[in-house]
């Protein structure tokens, strides 16, 4: 079961791509807010240069209008009073510039001397409806450029005040000065200037609607801007944090699938070790299973199974994994904390050293060891050491334990299955095979050296004159006897040779691939060694026993073992009747009767 990882799966572009995103929407609000109001005023500057331009153009239709009306009234014979005189009485104002726009002009009227000096006549204030006779005044003023400051001089009158506002309204529009010619060679400047109440009829209200709509416009889409920044943010830290749940989500997801995929291997790996041990004949096999496994169910814990033994006073390391095991190889039971308490123990660095003395210096960081138990019985220990780096968790110490349990029953059912076996096959008295297994391991070997054209030897050993030892020593003496001999002839085959009991106090060797004369200087070391040994039944000695051996070999004696050992038993019978303790083999005319 596999789970995609989403994360991984984004490219990292997508976020470089999302934060270079974010950054241009959170700037926008600003750019359009800066750009619109820049955008808005230079479109109302181009708007004021229009209403500006509309403006200049009523001047200039004024002033002509006026120009003219002057030309048309003023007679040449009394040039300068009828034109004062004229502009006085205002009908012809009110007749050039009907309606109101005569209170919105300042209008001025002069003369100009061949030199080039200015003469002022008269102004007319609109504010006031004066006339103001300024003929007097002398202003030194440059060519036509009466604006100028140099005008100060007639600042103080009321005329020079009217100056000073005729200067002010010049920054809005340009004064409009017109040549009056008046009969032949007489020539008046009229100027005219707006007033605000002019401007006040004249609105700017292109410039003022287009920079109102422009800020309006800006506003709105700033506002908008904005408000889907804020939504957009939060729709974002909604996906952040959904993003950020889905991920813990799946990381939980993939840690619990983990888990899963380890456990379920535990398990598979259990099975099969449960299998193996069930496949197992000898505890040998068993230990050898064990570690197997228990080397990929804790590849990172060394360790060890540890067998009582059948005194009980010590443990020993039956079956190991890892590398750097803690713990002794053999060591009392008292001195593990867990046999001592029952149950599993899990101890670290600092408390182990003092409360278990079969742990080796230097500790490890965790050292944990389970009893195994079986069948009421405690029958070993499982230890487990945690290196440096590595923590037994709470899932491998109940993994632990579950293999205890399955590893001690295991080998109490091997344990007891061996000894049943034992008992089917072996002589208790004596310990060495009965008749029944002799002669299952007959035919197999007689087959074995069939198909390798080997040579088998068959012993056939029977104490001399048992009867009268028995009378003489009683019959339990016999038996020590009879158990001396088994550990003697034990010790004395080879571990390819079969000792069995063939009956009473008559025994059976069979030695593979062991021709005649080897047969034969075998069964004289034995006859031999018997002799020697120095029996005693509480604590009397026995005195010397003595074998009469029969030797038979196949194929030279027989091609059966049935046959071999009718020939060694034959060659034994011999030997009883030509004195006892003595070995002979069998003759070669004896496979004629027997094959
Ligand atoms: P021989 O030299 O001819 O073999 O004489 P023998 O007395 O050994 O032979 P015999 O067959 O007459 O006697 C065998 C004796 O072995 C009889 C029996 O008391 C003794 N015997 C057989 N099995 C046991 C046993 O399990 N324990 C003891 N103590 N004696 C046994
Ligand atoms: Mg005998
Ligand atoms: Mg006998």
């Amino acid at each position: 079961m596999k789970y995609c990882n989403c994360k991984s799966k984004i490219p990292n572009l997508y976020f470089g791509d999302r934060v270079q995103f974010a950054k241009c929407r959170n700037e926008s609000a600003k750019i359009v807010a800066v750009g619109g109001i820049c955008l808005s005023v230079l479109a109302s500057i181009v708007a004021w240069q229009w209403d500006t331009e509309k403006l200049q153009n009523f001047i200039h239709e004024d002033s002509d209008n006026l120009k003219r009306a002057l030309e048309e009234t003023i007679d040449d014979k009394n040039v300068i009073s009828s034109a004062i005189d004229e502009l006085k009485t205002r009908e012809i104002l009110n007749a050039t510039l009907p309606g109101q726009t005569l209170d919105k002009f300042n209008i001025y009227l002069y003369t100009t001397s061949l030199d080039g000096e200015i003469r002022p006549l008269v102004f007319y204030e609109p504010k006031t409806h004066t006339y103001v006779d300024v003929s007097q005044h002398q202003p030194k003023l440059a060519g036509r450029g009466w604006l100028c400051p140099e005008f100060s001089p007639i600042s103080t009158s009321s005329g020079g005040k009217a100056f000073g506002k005729l200067r002010r309204t010049h920054l809005l529009a340009k004064p409009c000065t017109r040549e009056v010619k008046i009969g032949t060679d007489t020539y008046f400047s009229l100027l005219l200037l707006p007033t605000s109440d002019y401007f006040a009829a004249h609105k700017y209200w292109r410039t003022w609607s287009v920079l109102g709509g422009g800020l309006v416009l800006t506003s709105i889409l700033t506002s908008y801007l904005l408000a889907l920044q804020r939504y957009t943010n939060r729709v974002e830290a909604q996906v952040e944090e959904r993003t950020g749940e889905l991920q813990e989500s799946n990381e939980r997801l993939q840690q619990t699938n983990s888990q899963l995929q380890q456990t379920l291997k535990e398990i598979r790996l259990l099975n099969e070790m449960n299998d193996g041990l069930l496949a197992c004949y000898t505890l040998e096999q068993a230990y050898a299973i064990i570690s197997l496994y228990m080397e990929q169910l804790f590849p990172d814990f060394p360790g060890g199974i540890f067998a009582i033994s059948e005194s009980k006073n010590f443990l020993e390391e039956m079956s190991s994994w890892g590398e750097g095991s803690s713990i002794q190889k053999l060591f009392c039971p008292h001195d593990c904390m867990a046999l001592r308490m029952g149950q599993p123990s899990v101890l670290g660095s600092d408390r182990c050293g003092a409360l278990c003395k079969n742990v080796n210096r230097p500790h490890p960081s965790q050292h944990c060891c389970i009893p195994m138990a079986a069948q009421g019985e405690t029958i070993g220990l499982l230890h487990l050491s945690s290196p440096e780096g590595a923590k037994l968790t709470q899932s491998k110490q109940e993994l632990g334990t579950t293999v205890a349990k399955q590893v001690a029953l295991s080998l109490a059912n091997l344990k007891l299955r061996e000894s049943l076996q034992h008992q089917s096959i072996r002589d208790p008295l004596t310990n060495l095979f009965n008749r029944r297994y002799m002669e299952t391991c007959l035919e197999r070997e007689l087959r074995r050296a069939q198909l390798g054209g080997l040579p088998l030897g068959i012993l056939m050993l029977d104490l001399d004159r048992f009867k009268q030892f028995n009378d003489t020593f009683g019959h339990d003496a016999g038996d020590t006897v009879l158990r001396e001999i088994g550990l003697f002839l034990q010790k004395q085959i080879r571990g390819s040779d079969i000792a069995c009991r063939y009956g009473g106090e008559e025994i059976t060797l069979i030695l593979p691939d062991t021709p005649l004369d080897v047969c034969r200087s075998r069964a004289e070391q034995i006859r031999e060694g018997v002799k020697h040994l120095n029996i005693q039944h509480r604590g009397q000695s026995l005195g010397v026993v003595s074998f009469s051996i029969g030797v038979a070999t196949f194929p030279e004696h027989g091609l059966t073992g049935e046959a071999v050992v009718e020939a060694a038993d034959a060659a034994l019978y011999r030997a009883k009747r030509e004195g006892r303790d003595r070995v002979i083999c069998a003759s070669i005319n004896a496979i004629a009767n027997t094959s």
